[in-house]
């Protein structure tokens, strides 16, 4: 007999697992497959997020943007530190305890929320049933009378860049690194490239960072990343746009890198390269034939608007279907599936997801750009405060960037925040609850702000946006 459940989840990174929590928070039997490999060969909950992803770069990200800032910044505020110096085994270590702590914790919420959660690999076999494949080799069925598919995604490879994980490398391999590299090379200038670059460069490499569009962030909003981009060159990272690679190839301890730009041909060579191009929906023997689950031509299964496949019963969620590739995107899509299940009301916000690059200062946007807006005809007002307006940033030395806020002309409504400054991925939150509400830029004019704050540049964006800004001059 085949254990039976009402919901089993394939997956179980940051879309799967909340996915199985909330379906028993529903009083639902749920059950989570995952087959998550580490390095060295233990098994983990949580996914790329947890374990290749967010968290590790961001424990990176941090330890050394503190290395940083003790060095650069510590003289400024009269703090004398002599003989500074970054052990790079502790930072990962250090790091790898972070890892193991969350994805552990993902494996204790299952058992306090009465999640099944199973290591193998889960095939969808017909009518819902799934076959489990054990590390030891035996296999068995699960019956489900909903099936959650959250398989996630996959670094995408390069024909002329093929990873070798020594010198050519992917972006869980630039996570490993036991020592920055004098010369990285990086062929993408997108989230983990940025993110994984400024680590590196704070940590002594040489970085180049080849992007093959000629606009910097081309999806952002251009003002914000023209001034990103003056801050990232400012600290070394070398980002040269409109750059195709067209070839790498390792030779000894380097790899040789040729690219093509406005000015020809050029080569590049250096220690390591990471290809950070994006990734693709990952979905190897996950469905059988004739399950009906149908993929696009980019291999993402395909749903509707609640994450629905064709199949009845049968829901797809995260980084293997549509939308961006952002750990929070999926868990909301999780959250939505294991309550329609439960005959509940469940929706995602598609025009409300947050997008957050970890970079130091943060860039973060929430909405429609300033492109998209004047693209489609509404007349619209912006207001954009600088950091250097603001008390706080001024105190924290980190008084860089600013906050914009775009709202229609006719009825005020909040149509997209972006922020590049300090903490901006916290910031972006109230822009998310203010999109999420409707909210007009006077709600958020009219809403109280505590001094000294960073969330005041957000207060006074949209005071801007009226040319009503007290502590900045209204342009
Ligand atoms: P995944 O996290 O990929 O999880 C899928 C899981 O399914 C895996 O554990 C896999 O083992 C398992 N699986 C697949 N097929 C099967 C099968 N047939 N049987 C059993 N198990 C299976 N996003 C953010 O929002 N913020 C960030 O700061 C951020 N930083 C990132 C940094 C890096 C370096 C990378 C690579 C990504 C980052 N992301 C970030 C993106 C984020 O990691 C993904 O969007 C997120 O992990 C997607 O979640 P998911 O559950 O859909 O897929
Ligand atoms: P990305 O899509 O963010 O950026 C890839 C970049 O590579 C793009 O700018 C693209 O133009 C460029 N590119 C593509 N092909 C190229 C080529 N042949 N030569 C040069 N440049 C090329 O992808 P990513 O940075 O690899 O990240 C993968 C996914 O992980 C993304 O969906 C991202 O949202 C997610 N992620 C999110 C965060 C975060 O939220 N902070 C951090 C890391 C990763």
């Amino acid at each position: 007999m085949a254990d039976a459940f009402d919901v089993v989840v394939i997956g179980g990174g940051p879309a799967g697992y909340p996915a199985a929590i909330r379906a028993a928070q529903n009083g639902l039997s749920a059950a989570c497959i995952d087959e998550w490999k580490n390095r060295d060969g233990t098994f983990a909950f949580g996914g790329t997020c947890l374990n290749a992803g967010c968290i590790p770069s961001k424990a990176l990200l941090e330890s050394t943007e503190l290395y940083h800032r003790v060095r650069e910044e510590l003289p400024t505020h009269g703090i004398r530190v002599s003989d500074i110096s970054i052990d790079v085994a502790t930072l990962q270590k250090r790091k790898a305890g972070i890892v193991r702590k969350m994805t552990d914790g993902v494996a204790a919420l299952f058992k306090a929320a009465g999640v099944t959660g199973i290591q193998g690999h889960g095939r969808l076999l017909l009518d819902k049933r799934i076959e489990v494949s054990a590390p030891d080799g035996s296999r068995r069925d699960l019956l489900a009378k909903n099936v959650v598919l959250a398989s996630g995604s996959a670094p995408i490879e390069l024909k002329s860049a093929p990873f070798d994980h020594q010198r050519i490398l992917d972006s869980w391999d630039a996570l490993e690194l036991a020592s920055a590299p004098k010369r990285l090379g990086v062929i993408g200038a997108g989230a983990i490239g940025l993110e994984l670059g400024s680590v590196w460069r704070r940590l002594g490499s040489e970085v180049v960072i080849l992007e093959a569009l000629p606009d910097f962030l081309a999806t952002c909003d251009q003002q914000l990343a023209r001034e990103a981009l003056r801050h990232l060159k400012r600290q070394g990272l070398d980002i040269r746009l409109g750059a195709t690679v067209t070839g790498a190839k390792v030779a000894g301890d380097t790899v040789a890198v040729a690219y093509r730009d406005a000015k020809g041909e050029q080569t590049l060579t250096v220690d390591q390269l990471v290809v950070a191009v994006g990734r693709r929906p990952y979905s190897r023997e996950l469905l059988s034939s004739g399950t009906g689950v149908e993929l696009d031509e980019r291999g993402f299964i395909k749903v509707d608007e609640h994450c629905r496949t064709a199949v009845p019963g049968i829901y797809a969620i995260g980084d293997c279907v549509r939308g961006p590739m952002l750990a929070h995107k999926g868990k909301e899509e999780g959250v939505m599936v294991a309550d329609l299940i439960a005959g509940r009301f469940g929706e995602v916000n598609y025009k409300a997801v947050p997008s957050v690059i970890y970079t130091a200062p943060e860039i973060a946007s929430v909405g429609a750009t300033e492109e998209q807006v004047k693209a489609s005809g509404r007349p619209y007002k912006v207001g954009v405060v600088p950091f250097l307006a603001n008390g706080r940033a001024r105190a924290l030395e980190a008084a860089q960037g600013f906050a914009k806020l775009i709202a229609a002309r006719d009825d005020d409504e909040i149509l997209g925040v972006h922020i590049v400054g300090p903490f901006a991925g916290e910031l972006i939150a109230e822009a998310v609850l203010a999109l999420e509400y409707a909210a007009s830029s006077e709600d958020l004019q009219r809403t109280m702000h505590a001094h000294p704050t960073l969330s005041e540049a957000v207060h006074e964006a949209a005071l801007a946006a009226d040319k009503r800004s007290i502590d900045a001059i209204n342009r």
